[in-house]
This record gives C-alpha cells, sequence and structure tokens, in this order.
C-alpha cells in the first residue's frame, strides 16, 4: 500500500482543463458609519493570542463614521492576557434571532 501511495504522488497529473483566472472583487473597507447605517452600534473583540480566549462587546458609538472597522483589530490590546491584536466584528446580535411577534386574531 505504501508503494502505490509513492507511485501515485510521482505521477505527473496531466491538466485536461485550463484553469480559467477569476477577476478580483475588491470592496470598500466596512466602517463605522457603514455598520451604524445597519443599526449596529457595539462591536465583538476576540483576543488574537489563541491561548486566553477572551472576548467582550464594547460600545463604539465614539468611533468616527470613517473608522474602518479592520483597522481597530491591530490597535486593541487584551485586558487579560496583554496580546496587541484582536479580531474585532460588528455585533449583529440585537438584530439576530429576536422572538418573533405572535399574531393574535
Ligand atoms: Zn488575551
Amino acid at each position: 500500500m505504501t508503494a502505490n501511495f509513492t507511485c501515485l504522488l510521482r505521477k505527473k497529473i496531466k491538466r485536461t482543463r485550463k484553469m480559467i483566472p477569476r477577476r478580483r472583487e475588491t470592496f470598500e473597507p466596512v466602517t463605522m458609519g457603514h455598520i451604524r447605517s445597519h443599526g449596529c452600534r457595539d462591536l465583538l473583540v476576540y483576543c488574537d493570542s489563541g491561548r486566553c480566549h477572551h472576548s467582550t462587546a464594547l460600545n463604539a458609538d465614539w468611533l468616527p463614521d470613517e473608522t474602518p472597522v479592520r483597522s481597530l483589530c491591530r490597535r486593541m490590546v487584551c485586558t487579560r492576557c496583554g496580546m496587541i491584536g484582536a479580531d474585532v466584528r460588528p455585533d449583529g446580535s440585537p438584530h439576530t434571532n429576536q422572538p418573533i411577534p405572535l399574531k393574535l386574531n
């Protein structure tokens, strides 16, 4: 079995079709003004250390509208482990998983 595996690795793979390069899509960075236009006012921040798993939600009303959300990642400092850098995302939880009101006729 091991010999067959090695043999397959050495076999030259023929490409039957040429790969078609995709046009790369670029998007404007998501800003605080953009997420506020969707009613989102809070950010979720996750520590990037991979060890402490600290996370928190913080209010972002003090940030200017033109602030890109991703630019905040490298500015965050974990208050638990001291790691500089975090994953910052808009907190959409107030708009999701809301109970559906009952319709009473
Ligand atoms: Zn941490």
